[in-house]
């Protein structure tokens, strides 16, 4: 299958280029070459809230701290339950959360007990207040419950010792709560990420100013701005840069001086004022690839002193594909994070899918099921990289290998939902 690739006159019903890389390798390439940074610092967990932990979170008590009960009922001993029929046992005292049964327990009694009470020594099951009958002092019950039953064990979420979080991992609201619930206060995290961005091309335009004939809103800073906020890096938007060579290497020095990672837009592809890669080669080390996808061909990586950078196409969908695709992945590293491969899901096409061999392709598609419950996913019809609305339409990418022709309606293919993407 893949031979067809090193076809010296590929047919003009493909798409293939022996100069391209395989997206697969592209991004080995890339994840190879970034490493994560050491630099960390201890803040209160609170601000810990998605940022990535500098170490692994170890308990140092027991989660629950102490046998307590999962119902409200009655604390009572395996001991005292009837071989058959009932018994009637005095309550001989409560226990509430937080505040424990002072007594001494006697299997000849029982202890009226709230949920999260401790389940006082002595007794080891409780009985659901709905299967006793209360009269008085006293409580009738049958067999039905057995030891242990009702019962949360002490460090029956996390015991005393146990790693609970690794290092890398982001600090969501789950994890947030999972610290607090361990009495940690402080907590060690890697250091925030910074990243500037700067688009390219004379024809663009900032909002609120108006077009000229052949001019264009630069939409890529704000898709850039929203991607890169999701990943809670520290953004730094150095705007447009006109087509000239002087300027674009002046910004460039720049953002690499005062960021983590550089990002452009634009100015990567053959066209006359396309030097992105030139400038590149002077003040930096570059790899420049044309990745053998759709959309998102032309791709420049490398270093500029210490910052990376990342060259992406100019075209709106291009710049998101490929973020997503590479620039996100490098990122996650960079920042210490621990990188999860996408999601993918098969979903049945809706409708037929345009597609030549030689390129994976990353079409905006839209998921949903059908009457059976079935996972369905269908398409624009207009899979032009520059449609940035079809981008706003999907609610994820339908992945079609680099071998694959056209899909007919029906076909399975895989899908990468936004959740696990985006
Ligand atoms: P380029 O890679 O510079 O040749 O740009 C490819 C296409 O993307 C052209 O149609 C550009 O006008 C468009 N483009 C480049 N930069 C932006 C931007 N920041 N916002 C919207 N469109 C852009
Ligand atoms: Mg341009």
């Amino acid at each position: 299958m893949s031979e067809k690739k090193f076809e010296i006159d590929p047919s003009c019903e493909d798409d293939y280029d022996v100069a391209s890389l395989d997206y697969d390798e592209a991004v080995k390439r890339i994840l190879d070459a970034t490493s994560a940074i050491a630099d960390h610092e201890t803040v209160a967990v609170h601000d810990s809230f998605d940022r990535i932990l500098a170490a692994p979170i170890t308990s140092n008590i027991n989660v629950p701290g102490h046998i307590n009960s999962a119902v409200d009922g009655y604390a009572a001993s395996s001991r005292s339950m009837p071989t058959e029929g009932t018994t009637t046992l005095p309550v001989i005292g409560t226990a509430f959360a937080g505040k424990p049964y002072t007594g001494t327990f006697d299997q000849n009694g029982v202890v009226r007990i709230m949920t999260g009470a401790v389940v006082p020594d002595g007794a080891d099951l409780v009985i659901m207040q709905e299967h006793a009958t209360r009269s008085g002092d006293d409580i009738t019950f049958d067999n039905r419950t057995k030891a242990g039953d009702n019962v949360r064990a002490a460090g029956e979420d996390i015991k005393a010792g146990e790693q609970v979080l690794t290092a890398g991992t982001r600090v969501g609201p789950a994890e947030l709560g999972l610290i607090a619930s361990l009495g940690i206060e402080q907590v060690q995290i890697k250091r925030q990420i910074k990243v500037a961005f700067v688009s390219t091309g004379d024809e663009l335009k900032g909002v609120g100013q108006p077009l000229a004939p052949g001019e264009i809103y630069d939409s890529n800073r704000y898709t850039l701005f929203g991607m890169l906020k999701r990943l809670n890096v520290e953004i730094l938007d150095l705007g447009v840069v006109v087509d000239e060579r002087d300027a674009v290497r002046q910004a460039l020095s720049h953002a690499a001086a005062n960021a983590d990672m550089v990002i452009t837009s634009g100015g990567v592809s053959v066209g006359e004022a396309d030097y992105i890669k030139e400038i590149l080669q002077e003040i930096g080390e570059v790899k420049f690839w044309k990745v053998a996808m759709k959309p998102g061909r032309p791709l420049a990586f490398g270093k500029i002193g210490n910052a990376f950078f990342f060259g992406l196409p100019g075209n709106p969908v291009s710049v998101m594909v490929t973020f997503y695709q590479f620039v996100q992945p490098a990122l996650i590293k960079l920042m210490g994070g621990i990188s999860q491969p996408f999601i993918e899901v098969q979903a049945r096409a809706a409708n037929a899918l345009k597609k030549r061999p030689g390129r994976m392709e990353f079409q905006r598609g839209y998921l949903d099921t059908d009457s059976d419950g079935n996972l369905t996913v269908s398409t624009d019809k207009d899979q032009g990289s520059g449609i940035l609305s079809s981008m706003a339409r999907a609610n994820c990418f339908i992945v079609l290998p680099i071998d694959s022709g056209r899909v007919a309606e029906g076909e399975w293919v895989t899908v990468q939902p936004f959740h696990g993407v985006i």
